[in-house]
């Protein structure tokens, strides 16, 4: 009989949302097989909990996460942690703010910024979620250099392409984090739909960034649009 992974009420919690996550990022194919990983920042803890070594996120199970400190050592669940784990350990470092971490392979994404176009932010969604995209050469993955180029990317940007290979998505909730790289690659095909259009200049009127800074000042009106 498998013994059952030693996971708080709180780890379940978080491990359910991250379910809901890794199945939505399956459905919009922001990742494919048993490529990407995600994590979340247990609260009050200097631990986050991550997809392990191999696993498919659409089919993710109690015993396919992992505790990790964020001194780097495996403190619980599966004793296998994603081996880009560095990633997320160091954005969550670099990060006191972020409480998830997404790694995908979003293909329109790359695709761009391997071609070396910018992604443009045609939407009001796209400006409001991603807000500004940064970007990494290609670095082998799982390595200490993927780590901590991107981690520098992330004191400037919620969202980082990492060069020919996906993306590392940050932000304070689980829920945010989703919609923030889901709308990084509705960005990347709007913008590679109208670079096939020949369009090389369009994007959401600098206006309606202007609105929401203002907005960000005021907390009631911050989360709507
Ligand atoms: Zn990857």
């Amino acid at each position: 009989m498998n013994k059952p992974p030693a996971f708080s009420n709180t780890h379940l919690d978080l491990i359910e949302e991250l379910k809901w996550a890794g199945q939505q990022a399956t459905a919009n194919r922001l990742v494919i097989g048993s490529g990407g990983n995600l994590s979340a920042r247990v609260p009050d803890s200097d631990t986050f909990l991550i997809t392990a070594s191999g696993t498919w996120l659409d089919t993710l199970k109690d015993e396919d996460f992992s505790v990790v400190s964020l001194s780097g050592d495996v403190v619980g669940g599966n004793p296998n942690p994603s081996s880009e784990f560095r990633l997320h350990l160091a954005a969550y470092i670099t990060r006191a703010d972020v409480n998830a971490v997404f790694h995908f392979h979003p293909q329109a994404s790359v695709l761009l910024d391997a071609l070396g176009h910018r992604i443009r932010l045609m939407t009001i969604d796209h400006v409001y979620y991603v807000r500004n995209v940064a970007s990494t050469p290609w670095i082998p993955a799982g390595s200490e250099e993927i780590a901590t180029a991107t981690s520098t990317a992330l004191e400037s940007s919620d969202v980082v392409i990492l060069g020919h290979h996906g993306c590392s998505v940050v932000a304070d909730s689980i829920e945010l984090a989703y919609k923030r790289a889901a709308n990084l690659e509705e960005a990347a095909s709007a913008t590679l739909n109208a670079l096939l259009l020949g369009d090389t200049t369009t994007e959401c009127p600098p206006a309606y960034r202007e609105l929401l800074e203002n907005r960000a000042a005021i907390p009631e009106l911050r989360d709507r649009h």
